[in-house]
């Protein structure tokens, strides 16, 4: 049989679209509302259309392809292991998976030395939650508003957005607070130094009011992502770890998003001097090119577990095929010097050129973020900081900002009313400064929109 690229047949491309339609059920959507883009092809910071557009990839796709599309290394890392050993039950050992475990862990902050490997980042989470309550015998778990976690069913009640919303109903134990966000500060505050007092005063409040002995674990995004990516002020996490302690409470931080390079380390926590008593991730462990996420446990957690058996398990933990992109991608982020990239494209281009757009543009409110990731927050008004789409929601300046990206060459990841720049860690500075230009002329048809 004689495979066509899709790229070079519009019929095949059709074929595609049409049995989409017709077979596929789509996340978050109305089913009968969406027009997906066929996606042919994919190189480095860059996709391909259907119709053979080339799209700049500011999204990663969703936030996971942090060494770019079709990494030559990590795609032969895939093909050998799948000539080898395609498959192997979770029960025992193989190479792949010890070697990404050792991997992981040695980037990991502290004394988290072993790593229970789940599908993704949901998953993860719910494994974490399990060992929390399992360790500590309580049943509450607290999260922040403004948050996502995932989208299995502890993980959905977890988050703190609109679409928890539809799938509260049974939800017990989980409990939400509000996080720093100094832009719109849930405690008038004026300074991020304010902000962070406040916030863990507030937490601690929630702590005391819920009951101490009856909470097993605080779960935060390390930097909240799909959110609003909103770096936490200065000595935040080390506070909340502090009250963790305090109060016997797991700390739990998720690194789904922001872990292996995206804000320019391996993870947030070590950049911050915090260690959690378990972290997890997914995504840029392995660019999700074959799907993979863990918990990393501490050794105090995992003692618990020394001799009493862990309830929980999955058929493809640490899939062979998935921890062999896992050691690949990690090598290659290694000897690349690929986190250094997304540190200093955050430092020398995103960060100065996106102050210089928030000054020229009525429309942006605030940009905030770090590394290959940030945030551009859009407002119909300066002054009262008016959102243009409602939190969860959309709207029509926000649909108008999709459009016009695409049509300028460049995927955009978008959420409530703003946009977000995420493109992989391995971006060129000249595709970066390249994006900019496109978001610039995006953010002038918004002004107008919003003016
Ligand atoms: N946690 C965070 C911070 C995320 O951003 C996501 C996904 O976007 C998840 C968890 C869920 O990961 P997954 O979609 O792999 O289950």
């Amino acid at each position: 049989m004689t495979l066509v690229h899709p790229e070079l047949n519009p019929q095949a491309v059709a074929r595609t679209y049409e049995l989409d339609r017709r077979h596929v059920f789509h996340s978050w959507s109305a089913q009968a509302e969406i027009t997906p883009m066929v996606i042919t092809r994919a190189e480095g910071s860059y996709i391909w259309d259907g119709e053979g557009n080339r799209l700049l990839d500011f999204s990663s796709q969703l936030v996971n392809t942090n060494i770019g599309h079709q990494h030559p290394y990590v795609v032969e890392a895939i093909a050998d292991q799948a000539r080898t050993l395609a498959t192997v039950a979770p029960q025992h050992a193989n190479d792949q998976r010890s070697e990404a475990a050792r991997l992981i862990c040695e980037r990991a902050p502290g004394e988290l030395n072993r790593v229970f490997f789940t599908n993704g980042g949901a998953d993860a989470n719910e494994h974490a939650v399990r060992m929390a309550r399992l360790t500590t015998g309580r049943p509450k778990v607290l999260s922040r508003y403004r948050s996502y976690h995932g989208g299995t069913q502890t993980a959905i009640n977890l988050t703190g957005d609109p679409r928890r919303w539809p799938n509260d109903e049974g939800t017990s134990g989980v409990v939400h607070f509000f996080g720093p966000y100094l832009y719109r500060s849930h405690f008038d505050a004026t300074t991020e130094e304010e902000e962070c007092r406040r916030a863990l005063a507030h937490l601690e409040q929630v702590i005391e009011l819920e009951g101490p002995q009856t909470i097993a674990a605080i779960l935060l995004e390390a930097v909240p992502g799909t959110a609003g990516i909103m770096p936490p002020p200065p000595g935040y996490l080390a506070g909340v770890r502090a009250l963790c302690d305090q109060y016997g409470i797991v700390f739990i931080v998720d690194e789904v998003m922001t872990g292996f390079g995206r804000t320019g380390a391996w993870f947030v926590c070590d950049d911050e001097g915090v260690v959690p008593d378990l972290l997890t991730f997914a995504k840029g462990v392995n660019s999700g090119y074959v799907p993979l996420g863990g918990v990393v446990i501490s050794d105090r957690i995992a003692e618990h577990f020394a001799h009493r058996p862990y309830p929980g398990g999955l058929t493809y933990s640490g899939h062979p095929l998935a921890c062999a992109a896992a050691v690949a991608a990690i090598t290659v982020m290694e000897r690349d010097g690929i986190i250094d990239n997304a540190r200093r494209i955050g430092t020398d281009v995103f960060g100065p050129e996106l102050v210089r757009l928030a000054e020229r543009h009525p429309s942006v409110g605030e940009v905030r973020g770090r590394g290959v990731f940030w945030a551009i927050e859009l407002v119909t008004d300066q002054h009262t900081r008016r959102p243009v789409a409602p939190t969860g929601g959309s709207s029509p300046v926000m649909a108008e900002a999709v459009r016009a990206s695409k049509e300028l060459g460049l995927l955009p990841f978008t959420n409530s009313g703003r946009i977000h720049l995420v493109p992989p860690c391995t971006i060129t500075e000249s595709e970066a400064r390249e994006g900019l230009h496109i978001i610039d002329q995006v953010l002038s048809r918004v002004d107008t929109l919003c003016g």
